[in-house]
C-alpha cells in the first residue's frame, strides 16, 4: 500500500506539474492577444490643455462656427503637412494656446513623424484648430514635412496615416470622409462644411496629391469617400 500510495503521490505530482503548465502557456497565450489587440498606432504625448486654451475655444467655435464646441463627433479626417520642423519643434509650436493675434492657436489631434511615429497630442474628439470650415467635425494629422512645399512625405509616413485611419475609422463609425487641407474646397461637396465669417479662407496645398492617392489607394476599399485631385 505505500507503494501504490508513492506511485499515486507522484502521478498527482507530475499531473500537478503539467497542469501549472499548461496553465501558464494559456496566460501567455492570452497576455499576448489582450497586448496585441490594444496595441495602438499612437502614443501619447499631449499639448497642455488650460482654461484659457478652453476659453479661445470657445470663442473661436462661437464665431466660426456659431456654437460652442470643445468636442467633436468626427465625420471626416483631414490629412496635413507641417511645411517646416520637427516632431518636438511642431508639438512645441502647437502646445502655446494662442496666436499672435489672441486667437486660438493651430493645433492637430495626431502628429507623424517621417519615421512613421505618431504622437496624440489631445484626446481624438477635443476640438483643434487645423483647417478653415471642417474642425467642428474632422480629426486632423499633421505630418512632419513639406519642406519648401515639395511633396516629400516618406513611405513610413503613408504606412502610418493607413494604419492610423483605420484605427479612427474603425472607432468612430460616423467618419466617413478622407481627404487633404488642398482639397478643402472640393470637400464641400461633404456638405460638412461651416463658416459664418464671410471671406475667411486660405490656399492650402498640403499634403500634396501623391500622398492623397496613395492613402485612397489603401482605404477605400474601406469604404471612406475620397475626393479627385
Ligand atoms: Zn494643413
Amino acid at each position: 500500500m505505500p507503494k501504490l500510495r508513492t506511485t499515486s503521490g507522484a502521478c498527482w505530482i507530475w499531473f500537478g506539474d503539467a497542469m501549472k503548465k499548461f496553465l501558464l502557456i494559456i496566460l501567455l497565450l492570452l497576455t499576448t492577444s489582450i497586448a496585441s489587440a490594444e496595441e495602438l498606432p499612437f502614443v501619447d504625448n499631449f499639448i497642455p490643455q488650460s482654461d484659457y486654451r478652453d476659453r479661445l475655444t470657445d470663442e473661436y467655435t462661437l464665431k466660426h462656427y456659431g456654437k460652442i464646441c470643445r468636442t467633436i463627433v468626427p465625420q471626416a479626417v483631414v490629412v496635413h503637412w507641417t511645411a517646416m520642423g520637427t516632431l518636438e519643434s511642431n508639438r512645441n509650436f502647437f502646445s502655446g494656446a494662442e496666436r499672435s493675434d489672441g486667437t486660438l492657436n493651430v493645433a492637430s489631434q495626431f502628429l507623424c513623424d517621417r519615421d512613421g511615429t505618431i504622437w496624440r497630442l489631445m484626446p481624438e474628439t477635443n476640438f483643434a484648430r487645423h483647417i478653415i470650415g471642417y474642425n467642428h467635425c474632422a480629426i486632423g494629422i499633421e505630418n512632419v514635412g513639406g519642406y519648401g512645399g515639395r511633396e516629400d512625405l516618406t513611405d513610413a509616413q503613408l504606412a502610418a496615416n493607413v494604419r492610423l485611419i483605420k484605427y479612427l475609422h474603425a472607432k468612430y463609425p460616423t467618419i466617413r470622409y478622407v481627404f487633404g487641407h488642398y482639397q478643402q474646397n472640393a470637400a464641400r461637396a461633404s456638405g460638412l462644411y461651416v463658416e459664418l465669417v464671410t471671406g475667411y479662407h486660405s490656399i492650402k496645398s498640403d499634403p500634396g496629391p501623391t500622398f492623397m492617392r496613395g492613402l485612397r489607394e489603401q482605404l477605400e476599399d474601406d469604404g471612406l469617400i475620397f475626393y479627385d485631385e
